[in-house]
């Protein structure tokens, strides 16, 4: 079931729910994507038609920081919980490799994608990732080739967001894939080159603090984020 966030539609799904729901739309015959909101998503959505109804048009739409959890109990439609993508994505490899479907990673700097392919595969033995590009393309044409000679069933599309939801969006259907799923700065976090917030930050809902504390010059960017719970209020005073 979706739930209205401030004019993004986001499932209310636990992360094993979230996970099992992603595994159902490979056994599908037509293309599916999947995005992971957070605050800024929804932030930008709010000015960006486009991008809205790109979001709103996803199979699945996991809730992944905790604002959007937050901002979902002001409205007074509580979800269970928060699904990051980064956690999604590590359930459905576990997942991939039983089942013997490919994976293509697609996103961040060069070099990136092959580094996290190799830890991939240590840390889901039988996994099969069938090929790996940079997000710092200039034409869609020969990534689009890539993935269909490749033969993938899903792709990782790591390009931030929105480039990543309007990618999927648009070339999606053209790779031959069954499932895209837009994926922020994962491949940095599987690469080993970026830290996730130890698991009781995770559980205390800090991830987003351990991120600053990390990355300072991410405060610009961060600091709109509290709008999101304003604009929760705003919405709920406001009875809609
Ligand atoms: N990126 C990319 N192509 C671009 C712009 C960004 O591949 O044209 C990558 C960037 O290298 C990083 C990821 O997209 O790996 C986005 O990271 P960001 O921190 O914005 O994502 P978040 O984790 O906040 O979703």
């Amino acid at each position: 079931m979706k739930t209205d966030i401030l004019g993004v539609s986001i499932d209310d799904l636990t992360l094993e729910e979230a996970i099992e729901a992603g595994a159902a739309l490979l056994e599908t015959a037509e293309f599916h994507y999947v995005v992971t909101p957070n605050p800024e998503f929804i932030l930008s959505a709010k000015k960006d038609e486009n991008f809205r109804a790109v979001l709103n048009q996803a199979e699945l739409a996991l809730p992944d920081g905790i604002g959007v959890v937050y901002a979902a109990k002001i409205l007074g439609r509580p979800l269970k919980g928060r699904a990051p993508g980064v956690d999604f994505a590590q359930g459905l490899m576990t997942r991939m490799s039983h089942t013997g479907q490919s994976l293509f990673l697609l996103g961040a700097k060069p070099g990136v994608a092959e580094l996290a392919a190799q830890n991939l595969r240590k840390a889901h033995p039988g996994l099969l990732i069938c090929g790996t590009h940079d997000g710092y393309f200039k034409e869609d044409a020969p990534v689009i080739e890539a993935i269909q000679a490749a033969r993938a069933d899903v792709v990782f599309v790591c390009l931030g967001a929105p480039k990543q939801e309007l990618w999927m969006a648009k070339n999606g259907p053209l790779t031959g894939a069954k499932l895209a799923v837009g994926l922020g700065g994962c491949l940095d976090v599987f690469a080993g080159n970026v830290q996730r917030a130890p698991e009781r930050w995770q559980r205390a809902g800090l991830e987003w603090l351990y991120r600053l504390i990390k990355e300072p010059s991410r405060i610009g960017r961060m600091s709109k984020l509290p709008l999101i719970l304003v604009d929760a209020l705003g919405a709920r005073l406001g009875g809609k």
